[in-house]
């Protein structure tokens, strides 16, 4: 290898620093950088990552200089520490870790007390005084050399660990109960057990060389990277396998060596809450492992302070803790030793947190300057966000819920948070008990629009069958309500009102609790919380100077905006919604789904007549009455945007959504008497309209073009809602959304007859309004003739529910039951309709942008499907150079942090943007020029 293999870190010198994690590993290089600012850092050396990654391309070799160069690495450190490998009388031990760039917790193996042997063993006890501490290191080396190196390990699950096996037998012998009760002699005795069982169990003698003893613990470093448990964590971190891990060798200090030592892990804040405390554990007299494996209790870093032997290496700690912060720009997570007073640092990396200490520590510590705002916005996750949103299940009474044995299935966690109430089987029911003042969760094999006013009325939803965009889930996020897709163990009964599973039967109105974060469902009462954030900026029942946790969100999202490029808009059909969006950071409707009004109230009668009318005039009279109730709708909607973008879908979905079908009788009775025609013509009719495969069929643009009447109704409706919101002295700007779109042709039909209403209705009201009429991407053909359809089109919004479902013709009801098996199979990484196919779905999305642009340059595009509230899928948005992400109200937060982060992950000049922008986008002015909200 052409490249320097190694790089010290110690007094005399330093070759690495900070920045370096790609090639020495998170590890190393914050143990270089910790050295270089003049922390007390035992003295070692990395070997980098490429180092690691050239021994998998060369078949599990290392490179052949790597034994020379480590040769003259332990050279250094001999002299660095003053100690000698090897040496009798004054042993140098080495710690020998594993680093990725991204720190795996536990994943990798780690070898602490190297360079012991029989004779260095004597050597350590007679330099130390303490032949117990000396003789429990080399126990402790030889089990964990062993395990690591030599592969002495138990064969199957249920087996017992062989060292453990061995220690236990000695412990019978000579009557003792901990591994703490052995004295000098017993560990003596158990070293020579140890030794057996290696050569018994491989054949081989422990190498008592500690050069050979070196090369063994790196190179099982090495093949570490590619365990099991490592692989894994990748896979669910995203982490690549190509970066390798580097491996530390470091001097070893000892925490275990009487009542003047010790060893802990600290954070320099709280990570709960965000706190700016000095928070951690230690243990006197331990070794680090004692402190993770919980054998006996850690005392609280602040007792430290009262400790009369150690409480000076609390006040060091303490102004190290400042040190880091200001040095690593971030919250620290690290650890510590203390031998004989001497304080030592081990690590130090990025804590962990959750959402609500991300959004403290990131307002708390951009405001000290000592956190850039960058990293503020880089170093959150997205998602987590959730968190701040939801309400919660009291902690103490969730945890004795799984104690009590109450948890019945899992299911996919849809819309996070918790729910507690009467478990119900029927809208009608979650509507009857909810006025009652009573908390519902209605229970149902899967959802449909029928279904709306129960979802609205109860506090958590809960399905047996479907996915991520399943309709319980899309409307659950949009509503922001708790809710548990697809818990397919829950058998529900309609008929009987049942709900079984795992032997355990509740009726409707028995008690029922879902965690919506975790897909958990329990019966029984779980007592619940509200969430600060809804408080404040939903229920409006908090004043935002009254929460402190608002302030944080507010500091964040504020910053966020000022890094984003990518527009934020919402999907929502409700006034209320679009207010709940606005307040989290919307800026107008990306698509507002008009059929959901029409299950609001008795208007559902008319949409029937409308559906059921055999004669054009009959649908004309529906449609008549309809026009009024969806005119409201809009006005409402109007007035809620006051000013922002809307764009309002005409109707897509399939006609016999809105019908009662032939599992429901009694449905079909009630409609038979709505409409003064017979049951039996009823489902004559439902038959009639019946398709194999109604998410292909009559569906979209298509029924407006068969239809025209209902396009014409609903674009009278907005035109009329716009002329009067406009009479009011309120801005408006609607977009015509047509739905389906394949063919140019298509979408021109109805642009014939959205122009022709509109210029009517400015007529018949005198008032004169801008509109835009556009077309979502939801089809291949669509996406391949952006091009032609652009010649007619003003916007395009890409509808990637169904562009996935029509693209990898994959039903996105349906397919639940194959996905999971699919993502185990690795056939594909991620659910696709819950975060974007980038190579798939994403290459005609890519296709659209660039077609659709090469007729009409400054074509604003969104995107409106699910993906747009999933980080992955912002990101992709920003990079293939959309205009805005519209996604659920309760997302919002979510893609506007995504968005932020994206936009400092691709900086402009990566991406094709045109500057396009919606005019009231309040602080577009100051933004950068290649803004494209
Ligand atoms: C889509 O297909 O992505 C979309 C937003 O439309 P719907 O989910 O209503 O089909
Ligand atoms: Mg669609």
């Amino acid at each position: 290898m052409a490249n320097k293999l190694i790089y010290f870190f110690g007094k005399s010198k330093t070759d690495g620093d900070g920045t370096m994690k790609a090639l020495l590993g998170g590890k190393g290089a914050n143990l270089a950088q910790m050295t270089k600012i003049g922390l007390p850092v035992p003295a070692g050396f990395t070997i980098t990552t490429e180092v690691c990654v050239n021994y998998y391309k060369n078949g599990r070799k290392a490179p052949p200089e790597l034994t020379a160069d480590m040769e003259k690495a332990i050279k250094w450190l001999e002299k660095e520490s003053g100690k000698k490998f090897g040496d009798v009388k004054n042993p140098l031990l080495v710690s020998v870790r594993s680093g990725a760039r991204d720190s795996m917790p536990g994943m990798m193996d780690t070898i602490l007390n190297l360079g012991l042997n029989d004779a260095t063993c004597e050597g350590l006890a007679a330099s130390t005084d303490n032949p117990r501490f000396a003789w429990d290191s080399y126990r402790r080396f030889l089990q964990m050399y062993g395990d690591v190196v030599m592969g002495v390990q138990k064969k199957n699950e249920n087996d017992h660990e062989p060292f453990e096996e061995v220690m236990d037998a000695l412990k019978k012998e000579v009557k003792v109960k901990d591994d703490t009760d052995f004295s000098a002699a017993h560990l003596q005795e158990l070293v020579k057990r140890f030794k057996k069982l290696i050569k018994d169990w491989t054949g081989k003698s422990f190498p008592t060389d500690p050069v050979k003893q070196l090369e063994g613990a790196v190179f099982a470093v090495f093949s570490s990277w590619m365990n099991d448990r490592a692989i894994l964590y990748r896979q669910k971190y995203r982490i690549p396998d190509e970066w390798g891990t580097a491996v530390n060798v470091q001097a070893m200090v000892f925490g275990n060596m009487g009542d003047d030592c010790a060893t802990g892990v600290a954070f320099t804040r709280d990570p709960a809450n965000g706190e700016n405390v000095f928070y951690g554990e230690y243990l006197v007299n331990a070794q680090g492992e004692d402190v993770v494996a919980g054998v006996r209790t850690p005392l609280m870093i602040s007792d430290m302070a009262k400790d009369k032997i150690i409480s000076a290496a609390h006040k060091e700690l303490n102004d190290i803790r400042k040190t880091l912060e200001k040095n690593f720009g971030d919250v620290q997570d690290f650890e510590f030793t203390i031998e004989k007073k001497k304080l030592f640092m081990l690590q130090t990396r990025n804590g962990k947190r959750t959402a609500l200490a991300y959004v403290r520590i990131a307002h708390d510590m951009v405001k000290e300057k000592l956190m850039t705002p960058e990293h503020a916005i880089k170093s959150g996750d997205p998602e987590a966000l959730n968190q701040l949103l939801q309400p919660i299940f009291d902690v103490k009474a969730y945890e004795a819920a799984g104690k009590e044995g109450r948890l019945m299935a899992v299911g996919l966690p849809a819309g996070p948070g918790a729910a507690s109430g009467s478990v119900v089987f029927s809208a009608g029911k979650a509507e009857e008990l909810a006025a009652k003042g009573q908390s519902v969760v209605l229970a149902r094999i899967e959802t449909s629009p029928e279904d709306l006013r129960g979802m609205i009325a109860s506090d958590g939803i809960l399905t047996a069958r479907g996915g991520v965009s399943s309709h319980a889930a899309l409307v659950a996020r949009q509503m922001g309500k708790v809710c548990v897709a697809g818990a397919g163990d829950v058998e529900i009964d309609y008929h009987k009102g049942t709900l079984k599973c795992k032997g355990v039967t509740l009726k409707e109105g028995d008690h029922i609790s879902i965690n919506g974060t975790t897909g958990e469902v329990f019966h029984g009462k779980i007592a619940t919380a509200d969430s600060e954030l809804k408080q404040v900026l939903v229920n409006k029942t908090m004043k935002p100077k009254d929460s402190k946790v608002f302030q944080y969100y507010d500091f964040l999202m504020k910053l966020a905006d000022k890094y984003r490029t990518l527009g934020l808009r919402t999907n929502a059909d409700q006034p209320d919604q679009v207010v709940n969006a606005i307040a989290f950071g919307a800026e107008g409707i990306g698509l507002c789904r008009t059929e959901h009004m029409f299950f609001e109230g008795d208007r559902i009668i008319a949409v029937r007549q409308m559906i059921l009318a055999k004669a054009e005039s009959d649908r004309k009279k529906a449609l008549a009455t309809l026009l009024p109730y969806q005119q409201k709708d809009f006005e409402g909607i109007f007035r809620a945007l006051d000013g922002l973008p809307g764009c309002i879908r005409l109707l897509d979905p399939p006609l016999h959504e809105f019908l009662p079908q032939h599992d429901n009788k009694k449905g079909q009775e009630e409609v038979a008497k709505q409409l003064k025609i017979s049951v039996e013509e009823v489902a004559r009719l439902v038959s009639e309209l019946h398709e194999f495969n109604p998410m292909l069929g009559f569906r979209g643009c298509r029924l407006g073009i068969l239809r025209p009447e209902i396009t014409e109704m609903q674009a009278r409706a907005i035109f009329q809602a716009a002329a009067v919101v406009l009479k009011e002295g309120i801005k408006v700007k609607p977009e015509v959304m047509v739905p389906l779109v394949g063919f140019k042709k298509e979408l021109d039909l109805q642009m014939d007859i959205v122009h022709r209403v509109a210029g009517e209705v400015m007529k018949a009201t005198g008032k004169k309004f801008a509109y835009t009429v556009g077309t979502m991407i939801e089809v291949p053909r669509g996406a391949l003739t952006a091009d032609e359809i652009a010649e007619s089109a003003e916007f395009f919004s890409f509808g990637t529910n169904d562009l996935t479902q029509t693209c990898l013709g994959m039903s996105r009801d349906d397919s639940g039951s194959f996905l999971p098996a699919y993502q185990a199979l690795e056939i594909i990484k991620s659910n696709p309709f819950a975060s974007i196919d980038r190579t798939g779905v994403g290459q005609l999305m890519k296709i659209g942008v660039d077609k659709g642009r090469s007729t009409r340059e400054d074509l604003k595009i969104g995107i409106c499907g699910e993906h747009g509230g999933d980080p992955s899928s912002v990101e992709f948005c920003h990079m293939i150079g959309l205009n805005y992400v519209s996604c659920s109200p309760f997302r919002v937060p979510i893609a506007r942090l995504a968005a932020a982060q994206a936009a400092l992950r691709h900086p402009p000049k990566a991406v094709s943007a045109k500057v396009v922008k919606d005019s009231k986008s309040k602080s577009s002015s100051t933004k950068s020029k290649t803004s494209r909200k």
